[in-house]
């Protein structure tokens, strides 16, 4: 299949956002490499996973089980996935053998599972954990007073290998409002860190509405969907035929 459209479309996107990310890693101090960029691809098909892993951005997010279970069954062992949605019980099976990372981790039940199926299947799953940093009851994400506890907890797991923290904040329409909740995932990961033998250098934080100021904040992996791809195409599972794409 020739991808050129979308290869121009997402080399031009790719530029931008590699520019307004190297702005925002010299505010604070750091170098552009510092960034891993996750590229969310929840509703588009797997020729724009495709067209990424071919520019090299490797870290893929899908927040569906199902979802990604059809595109990788298309695309193959490529690219480095990451879980971004909220895990479900009866899914936790699927997930350790798809995934490479889940980033939003917030309960040691679930864990618990996850680490049970992963050391069975002799895997090792990177994994974040979801820290709600805004206290919206519309958000997962374990509270940031409980965080250090879930972090210790998690770290004893075999078959986990906890990384850091992840968090989303509100959608404002000023990204600088966003600043405290990143700023706080960043204080909380410092606490937990001087309080602990925990080591957690990864924080997850930031998405296209407001990835420069979590970047200025220390984020170290941003998620981007639409400023990269564009708006998202209707839910993916409800098209007639999920197997046929835009
Ligand atoms: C959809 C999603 C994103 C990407 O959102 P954009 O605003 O399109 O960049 C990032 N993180 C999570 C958890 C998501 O569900």
């Amino acid at each position: 299949m020739n991808f050129s459209f979308y290869t121009s479309a997402i080399k031009e996107r790719l530029e931008k956002l590699q520019e307004k990310i190297e702005k925002a890693t010299q505010k604070s101090g750091r170098r552009a490499d510092a960034v891993t960029v996750v590229a969310v691809t929840k509703g588009f098909g797997p020729e724009i996973i495709e067209t990424l892993l071919q520019q090299r951005i490797l870290h893929i997010g899908e927040n569906r089980v199902q979802e990604a279970r059809i595109k990788k069954e298309i695309i193959g062992e490529k690219g480095i996935w990451h879980f971004i949605g909220h895990l479900q019980k009866n899914k936790i099976k699927l997930t350790a053998h798809l995934f490479d990372w889940v980033d939003s981790l917030d309960s040691l039940e679930e864990a618990t599972l996850l680490s049970q199926v992963a050391k069975a299947i002799g895997k090792t799953l990177k994994v974040l954990v979801q820290v709600n940093t805004s206290g919206e009851s519309t958000k997962h994400g374990t509270t940031p007073e409980q965080a250090k506890a879930l972090c210790l907890a998690i770290n004893e797991l075999p078959g986990l290998e906890l990384l850091g923290l992840m968090t989303i904040a509100p959608l404002l329409k000023e990204p600088e409002k966003a600043r405290p909740f990143f700023s706080l995932l960043r204080k909380l990961r410092d606490q937990i860190e001087s309080n602990t033998t925990l080591r957690l250098p990864v924080l997850s934080m930031g998405m296209s509405q407001d990835f420069e100021v979590a970047i200025e904040e220390g984020a170290t992996m941003i998620r981007i969907g639409t400023f990269l791809l564009g708006p998202r195409p209707s839910p993916f599972l409800k098209r007639e035929d999920p197997k046929t794409f835009l």
